[in-house]
């Protein structure tokens, strides 16, 4: 039988935004209900037993180019211990000009793969000394001020092909999910592209932003994995009173309705914290369908690997044909890792290219790409469990985010998570807290609130 309830806020989706959100209303005496469709709250957050221990077949690192998810872990006083990767950084492989697949650090000092010193060693060694002296051109040109074209189109006319090659490419698919051909810096990096519209040089924008530190080191993780995260928060939102309904897929929303399957929720406001697409959905837009992103997380005994050849891991050039387009090594990138699993055992962690998910859910095809892109002589019989995931809606283009952020505001539904906000924790997270924030300071808790702190 159909019946309403209302509430102050009710949150559809609870991934990491969503979770945010409900702690933060909820300490603040809201009345919040937090619905997600699966039977577990984290979203891309999420755990999986692997090689003994509770790896993250998500998300497993943030970016630390905002203070977002180190406030909220001190704020929510949550019990996790964040930490550093291993200093080792991560490599890319390239295919030289003779057709042999070479790999290399990645360099010392860069954004989104452009170089801020094209002429050190550990660019030279990936671009070669042609493609370095090219690059290092990038400052003598004069940066144009019309449209802003692509993000690949931007390097190679900047920097040359070779940068856009084997380093933008490769970042820009293994980071970001999505070519360069498709995105512009601008969207991916805002702060980058204002720095060099104002320095008239990437090159110097770079310098002027870049850490000084190894590739990699600008993200931090929690110890035992970033699933954990999610976990204490929603263990947080729970203890300030937050009403979090799992294995409740909503079916579509107002402005102060959401409607379940045989319920409906009414608030005073309601805020859509789903992945793109499902917010695509609930709100009537129509938005092409986006590939699933497909990771594999596996478990491989080999010795060629004990010495952690590619440091914390590895990004494929579009040259070098692998179903992977990044390897991470678990246990090389993070120390907690590397002390839970047994000697001479490796976590593994593989990124599929769109549409090449099938090739790496069994150990011959994961022993193929690992070789591939480490080097390392890995046989299937060394490959002891493969953990395939895919997920169906983590990527949300500038165009999708537009249509669906005026949607939402057309019909008065507030708007979280990547879709609004774009991918990642450090993105997610504050921005989460910021439209808490001003959902409090619009309103007061409901005479039906239950709990007021
Ligand atoms: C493989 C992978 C690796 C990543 N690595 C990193 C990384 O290292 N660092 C980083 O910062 N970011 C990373 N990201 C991105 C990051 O995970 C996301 O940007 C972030 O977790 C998004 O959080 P969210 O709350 O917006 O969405 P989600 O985590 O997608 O949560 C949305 C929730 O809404 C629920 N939902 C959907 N439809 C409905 C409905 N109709 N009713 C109710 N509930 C619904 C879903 O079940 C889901 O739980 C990665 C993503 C993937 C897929």
């Amino acid at each position: 039988m159909a019946c309403t309830v209302s509430h102050d806020v009710v949150i559809v989706g609870g991934g990491i935004a969503g979770l945010t959100i409900a702690w933060e209303l909820a300490r603040a005496g809201r009345d919040i209900v937090l619905v997600e469709a699966s039977e577990y709250a984290g979203g891309m957050l999420r755990r999986g037993a692997v090689a003994g221990l509770d790896a993250d077949l998500g998300a497993e690192s943030f970016a630390t180019r905002t203070t977002g998810v180190a406030d909220l872990v001190a704020d929510a006083r949550l019990p996790v211990q964040l930490v550093e990767p291993a200093p080792a950084g991560a490599h890319v492989a390239f295919r030289r000009r003779s057709g042999r697949v070479d790999r290399a650090p990645l360099p010392r000092r860069a954004l989104v793969g452009m170089p801020a010193d094209p002429l050190a060693p550990d660019v030279v060694r990936i671009l070669g000394r042609g493609g370095a002296r090219r690059a290092a051109q990038e400052r003598l040109l004069p940066l144009s001020a019309g449209e802003e074209p692509s993000l690949a189109e931007l390097a190679t006319t900047r920097f040359g092909p070779r940068v856009t090659a084997r380093l933008v490419e490769p970042l820009c698919r293994s980071v970001y999910s999505q070519s360069a051909d498709s995105v512009r810096l601008s969207a991916l990096h805002p702060v980058l592209w204002e720095k060099a519209q104002a320095l008239g040089s990437l090159t110097d924008a770079v310098a002027a932003l870049a850490p000084a530190v190894r590739a990699g080191s600008a993200v931090r993780g929690v110890e035992g994995g970033l699933w954990r995260l999610a976990a204490e928060l929603e263990a947080a939102a729970l203890r300030a009173g937050a009403v979090i309904r799992t294995g409740t897929p909503v079916r579509a929303v107002t402005g102060t309705s959401v409607q379940l399957d045989d319920e409906t929720l009414s608030a005073a406001a309601v805020v859509i914290a789903t992945g793109p697409t499902a917010a695509a959905q609930l709100l009537y837009v129509e938005v092409p369908a986006a590939p699933p992103v497909g990771v594999v997380v596996t478990e491989i005994v080999a010795d060629g690997l004990d010495a952690f050849p590619i440091g914390s891991g590895v990004i494929a050039a579009p040259d070098v044909d692998s179903a992977a387009k990044a390897l991470t090594h678990v246990d090389a990138k993070w120390e907690w890792a590397s002390a839970a699993l047994p000697a001479g055992t490796h976590l593994v962690r593989l990124s599929a290219h769109a549409g090449r998910h099938d090739e790496l859910t069994d150990a011959v095809g994961v022993a193929t790409a690992v070789r591939t892109l480490t080097g390392v002589r890995v046989s299937p019989a060394d490959v002891r469990r493969v953990v395939p995931v895919a997920w169906p809606d983590a990527v949300a283009t500038p165009p999708v985010r537009a249509a669906v952020a005026e949607a939402a505001a057309t019909r008065g539904i507030r708007l979280a998570g990547a879709v609004a906000a774009g991918t990642g924790l450090a993105s997610v997270v504050p921005h989460a807290r910021a439209l808490a924030s001003d959902l409090l300071s619009h309103s007061t808790p409901s005479e039906g609130a239950r709990h007021v702190r």
